[in-house]
């Protein structure tokens, strides 16, 4: 288990939909930009489909959720931008033509240290994660490469280090300490996903919405602890670490 990587000069960071960026390294891009570093976010699908209400306006939801991920990465810190390949939700494929799309971002953006989806994480259900992973590892390929899609026309790329997140195998801890609550504020950012993905009922009382908010935020803490006690520090975040690229 290693800890820690030196600060990056750019950090991309490769999510299937808004918001799982955050959930899987936010606390870590928070770090990295408090320490100067210049953090993008590059979301592979529109998020059309990130709705439990039926008769949802998908066109509207693409574009809140697009205004909910800017930000995201504001409260994050990030400085850097959001690239959004609108992808339709649900609908990911890892292919030659979204491989291209992420080698093009990946050259266009030259980022030290690329942050993605572990494509091999065991018994994932979710097709999008999974396709959003092996885009990032295949896009790493293409982008270091001189002789794929030369059209184009970008210098080739091979960032110093890879982590995947959700990780299925963790070898490497990020020191989050003091970085949860930007991580946290980043979440509540993406209002249209408090009742789907962080079980908050913005319909209900206020006193019930802040009890919600409050368990939310807990769990989102003792999952940073858990990272953090893998490596003895107070919080963290854990991921696989790919440092031979
Ligand atoms: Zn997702």
């Amino acid at each position: 288990m290693s800890v820690n990587l030196a600060t990056p000069a750019v950090a991309l960071a490769i999510g299937a939909h808004p918001d799982d960026v955050e959930f899987g390294c936010g606390a870590t891009l928070a770090k990295w930009s408090a320490a100067g570093a210049v953090v993008h976010h590059l979301i592979c699908t529109d998020g059309s489909k990130g709705s439990w209400d039926a008769s949802a306006d998908t066109a509207a939801l693409v574009v809140t959720r697009q205004g909910e991920q800017r930000a995201a990465a504001t409260a994050l810190g990030a400085t850097g931008r959001c690239v959004f390949l609108d992808w339709p939700d649900g609908e990911l494929d890892s292919g030659l033509r979204q491989r291209w799309e992420i080698a093009y971002w990946i050259r266009k953006l030259q980022p030290t240290v690329v942050l993605g989806h572990d494509p091999w994480r065991r018994y994932r259900l979710h097709p999008d994660h999974r396709h959003a992973g092996l885009l990032t590892v295949e896009g790493v390929v293409a982008a270091r490469d001189p002789h794929f899609f030369p059209e184009q026309e970008l210098a080739h790329h091979r960032p110093a280090s890879l982590l995947l997140f959700e990780a299925d195998e963790p070898d490497h801890v990020e020191d989050v300490s003091g970085y949860a609550e930007a991580k946290i504020s980043a979440l509540h950012a993406h209002t249209s996903q408090l009742l789907s993905t962080m079980h908050i009922d913005p319909t209900a009382t206020v006193h019930e919405v802040e009890r919600q908010r409050a368990a939310f935020d807990d769990r989102i803490r003792q999952r940073l602890a858990e990272h953090g006690a893998r490596e003895g520090v107070g919080e963290g975040e854990a991921f696989k670490l790919i440092a031979d690229l």
